[in-house]
């Protein structure tokens, strides 16, 4: 099984490192994968003046799955729309149709005050948003402003999802609640929009293909307020784009630490994109402070929905949790005042705790 890596920008280097560390250490102990880095971003268009590179392409293609850093800098903001580092990205996710991005988010019991909710509330949390990429008012026809027969301007945008679009993402929801505690929350806002109703009917047709996990649906007015007032509830939840927009990135914030989280964009064949949800960082990039375990934990999903390796998975998110009960900690987890390791050692911790 083939990784490409991909390490972008800023500190998207050092965080992959210690990814790739980790991921060498599962090789050495027998996993049969193999790893090959291309240029993306603006590193890449330091090279060859295009942030996704012909040779970069064919590197991912040939791959089962790719490990991505982050791409962007200030250095690179005022180049022409084509040559920016994050069309780079736009373009691997158009490339592959990588229509499903699955957020987890996971509160670890040691991180658990680091949210702004009561720990109470969120420690032990582990929900998985899934949203659909590349469908819905985002990117629906008609759209525009334009000046009605009265003389009045308006703006418009138009709801829309095909059946088949609601199927392949009910599909990968159901198939990724069997690999976690079986329940799925499809989320839209039925009362009111017809093209939900639809994804209603139709996520409940599919459901008929998995008996063993559980289907519920919520209005998404209510499920941005539960997930605030008791987000344990949930394990999966699906939802189109525009609601997945918003309600992951409500969630991602129960956890309170960006540099944790890691996410999943994945295509109907299970090819996908792992990257930390979060940036390049210039602000911190090359001083060895950045929290790498975001990259690792993408890693482990990598791991677990792109090459079906559940035990390597296992074996990495529980290194993960062991680092964090010793108290370890970089300086974005870390309470005022107390010690911090650096990007590298927190990688020697990892790679310690995995046994
Ligand atoms: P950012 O996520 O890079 O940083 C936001 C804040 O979080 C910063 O203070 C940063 O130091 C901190 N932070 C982020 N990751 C961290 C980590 N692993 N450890 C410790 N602290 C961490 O967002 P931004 O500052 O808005 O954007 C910076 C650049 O990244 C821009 O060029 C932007 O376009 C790009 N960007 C890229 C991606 C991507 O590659 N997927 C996503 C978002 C932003």
């Amino acid at each position: 099984m083939k990784i490409a890596v991909l390490a972008g920008d800023g500190i998207g280097p050092e965080i992959t490192a210690q990814a790739v560390r980790v991921l060498q250490a599962l090789a050495a102990g027998g996993l049969d994968i193999h790893l090959e880095s291309a240029l993306v971003g603006g590193a890449a268009v330091d090279v060859c003046g295009d942030p996704l590179p012909a040779e970069t392409l064919r590197v991912c293609e040939s791959a089962d799955a790719i490990l991505f850093g982050a791409v962007g800098g200030p250095r690179y903001d005022t180049l022409p729309r084509a040559q920016r580092p994050e069309q780079g990205l736009l373009r691997l996710r158009k490339h592959f149709d990588l229509f499903a991005n699955l957020r987890p988010a996971v509160v670890y019991p040691e991180l658990a005050h680091a949210s702004t909710l009561k720990a109470e509330v969120v420690a032990g949390l582990d929900l998985l948003i899934l949203r659909e990429l590349t469908g819905d008012i985002y990117f629906g026809q008609p759209r525009g402003i334009r000046t009605t027969e009265s003389g009045e301007r308006e703006g418009f945008d138009t709801m829309r999802y095909t059946e088949s679009e609601i199927r392949r993402i009910a599909h990968s929801a159901f198939q990724a609640a069997r690999k976690r505690a079986g329940r799925v929350c499809s989320v839209d806002k039925a009362n009111v929009l017809e093209t939900t109703q639809f994804w209603r009917d139709v996520v409940t047709e599919v459901h008929r293909d998995y008996p063993d996990v559980a289907l519920s649906h919520m209005y998404v007015d209510n499920a941005a307020m539960q997930l605030i007032r008791n987000p344990k509830q949930f394990d999966v939840i699906v939802t189109g784009n525009m609601f997945g927009d918003i309600l992951s990135d409500e969630a991602s914030m129960l956890t309170g630490s960006i540099g944790m989280l890691p996410s999943a964009s994945l295509n109907a064949k299970g090819f996908g994109m792992y990257e930390p949800i979060h940036g390049s960082a210039p602000d911190i990039a090359g001083r060895d402070v950045a929290n790498p375990l975001a990259t690792i934990l993408s890693a482990a999903m990598l791991l677990r929905y792109s090459l079906d390796q559940a035990a390597a998975a296992d074996r990495i998110e529980a290194a993960v949790r062991r680092v964090l009960a010793q108290g370890l900690r970089t300086a974005d987890i870390a309470d005022a005042g107390a010690p911090t390791i650096g990007t590298r050692a927190m990688g020697d911790a990892v790679l310690a705790a995995l046994g």
